[in-house]
């Protein structure tokens, strides 16, 4: 790959000053007719009514939306191009999702209507929860959770409410050491303490390394699958045995569902309770804090303690039911995001049974690629086979003193986002890689062309590599201070001058 053919930055990236920076007295961004009526008085609201508005910026139309554009600008997504984060299913989502969430039926309604005039919106809900749970092959689903990590404290707390229910409160819960973030931290805020089993040499767990530490105080083993290696987890159905067996029950982050859709069903096999992100793997664009979804799908033990409200169907009509005696209560506002529901509905209707598979087959198929053409080049700790995402080491290139941060920053100098790093923690110096399903034969090329580029580099000119990023619009930055010292407002910045 030629240097002139990378991405990079141009000179069009411009420089941009703050709001206040910009802002000159008296520029406005709208033009209201002089008031022709009395004006109203404001006297009952004493020192609230100010004549300044002090410290605010003034600025122009043109100002404010060239000051926003630019910013975009500084901002790689997925539209740019290709955006590998392992575990967060960074893809395309389709345009048609965009414009039928959209729809008027759709936003000029509100929550607060009554339940006749809103028949279409409670029939999409119910009907995503039906498309939900044929794909996953749960009894029922809940809508409400408003992302991943939200969904997982939903099922926490139904999990809580199941062994009250039985008499007996139980208070561990056993996460493998791969786990996501999110899943000892849920645990820990619903109340549990968390007890770390440790993966296998092959990168799954065991089933005997389940056996040996559950017991009868054990609430539930919550379990990502596949898990942060890609490695689908070979003994759950025997694991989701052993769980039942002492009185608990199994969790299943679905976060990766996008490497099962159309070959297993987690409610085939036992599992209790699973999270979708809807916003990973039905299409919603995401990343830089939200609108997410993440419903839940529950197994029979369950389904007594699901959020209220809940979207029931008689004979032709739909209705909320709010009467659930053992429901955990409401988790949210009204009924969850529901634009994003509506574009993952609209997602799942235009593939059907055979797309969704066909778009797991992709996910597999892209990653394993990548794996392929990158084994000789980075170190694979882990040998075993993957699905929908590889985890490759610095290890080879910690000889020539290159760390994982140092080919991240690197990548960007050929266009591409930095996969995820340092993640999973059993995997030290991790290069965690999801192309996902929507990524072209050609993208994947130009990508792992970086990759071996970025090998040759790290022997014969590592300091090309310890200065990068070069052609981005920032160079390296000081991360540590960022994170120690953070300025993040405008006051706080005039503090530190
Ligand atoms: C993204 C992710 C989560 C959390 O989901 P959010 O929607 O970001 O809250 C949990 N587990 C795994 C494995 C994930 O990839």
């Amino acid at each position: 790959m030629s240097m002139n053919k990378t991405p990079g930055t141009t000179g069009l990236v411009m420089e941009e000053p703050l709001l206040v920076e910009r802002s000159h007295s008296g520029r406005k961004s709208c033009c209201l007719p002089k008031l022709d009526i009395e004006a109203p008085d404001l006297s009952e609201f004493g020192d609230l009514v100010r004549d300044e508005t002090e410290g605010l910026p003034e600025l122009s139309e043109v100002d404010l939306v060239r000051h926003y554009f630019r910013l975009s600008q500084w901002n790689y997504n997925v539209e740019s191009g290709v955006y590998p984060l392992g575990s967060c299913t960074m893809k395309h989502n389709p345009k048609v999702n965009e414009k039928v969430c959209r729809f008027a039926g759709f936003t000029a309604t509100h929550p607060y209507d009554p339940e006749a005039l809103v028949q279409g919106n409670l029939e999409l809900l119910y009907r995503l929860e039906e498309a939900l749970k044929a794909v996953s092959g749960f009894e029922a689903i809940t809508l409400q959770p408003a992302a991943g990590a939200h969904g997982e404290l939903t099922a926490a707390m139904m999990i809580r409410a199941y062994h009250v229910a039985q008499g007996k409160p139980r208070h561990k819960v056993l996460i493998p050491d791969s786990a996501h973030g999110t899943n000892p931290a849920t645990s820990a805020l619903a109340g549990f303490s968390v007890v770390e089993i440790k993966t296998g040499p092959e990168g799954f767990l065991t089933a005997e390394a389940v056996a040996d530490v559950m017991d009868e105080d054990t609430a539930a083993v919550m379990l990502t699958n596949p898990n942060t290696l890609g490695i689908y987890e070979q003994h759950i159905a025997e694991i989701a045995k052993i769980v039942h067996d002492k009185g608990g029950l199994l969790y299943m982050d679905g976060a990766n569902f996008n490497a099962q859709m159309g070959y297993m069903r987690p409610g085939d096999i036992d599992v209790d309770a699973m999270h979708f992100n809807l916003h990973k793997t039905f299409s919603t664009p995401h990343g830089g804090g939200g609108p997410g979804s993440g419903p839940v799908g529950v197994g029979k033990r369950l389904v007594a303690h699901l959020p209220t409200p809940r979207v029931v169907k008689e004979g032709e009509t739909y209705r909320l039911n709010y009467d659930i005696p053992e429901s955990i209560g409401p988790m949210r506002s009204f009924y969850g995001n529901f634009g994003v529901n509506v574009r993952a509905l609209a997602y799942m209707l235009e593939l059907g049974h055979d797309g969704l598979k066909a778009a797991t087959e992709m996910a597999v198929l892209n990653a394993n690629y990548i794996r392929a053409r990158l084994q000789d080049h980075y170190k694979l700790p882990y040998a075993t086979d993957t699905l929908h995402e590889c985890v490759f080491s610095d290890a080879l290139q910690k000889e020539h003193g290159i760390s994982n941060v140092d080919i991240s920053k690197r990548l960007i100098d050929f266009g591409f986002h930095p996969p995820t790093m340092s993640f999973p923690l059993i995997v030290h110096g991790a290069l965690m890689i999801e192309p996902t399903e929507t990524e072209s034969k050609e993208e994947l090329d130009a990508f792992c062309d970086a990759f071996v580029t970025m090998a040759k580099e790290a022997k014969e000119n590592p300091e090309i590599m310890h200065s990068a990023p070069h052609n981005s619009f920032r160079r390296r930055l000081d991360e540590t201070t960022a994170a120690r010292k953070p300025v993040l407002t405008w006051k706080m910045l005039q503090e530190d001058k």
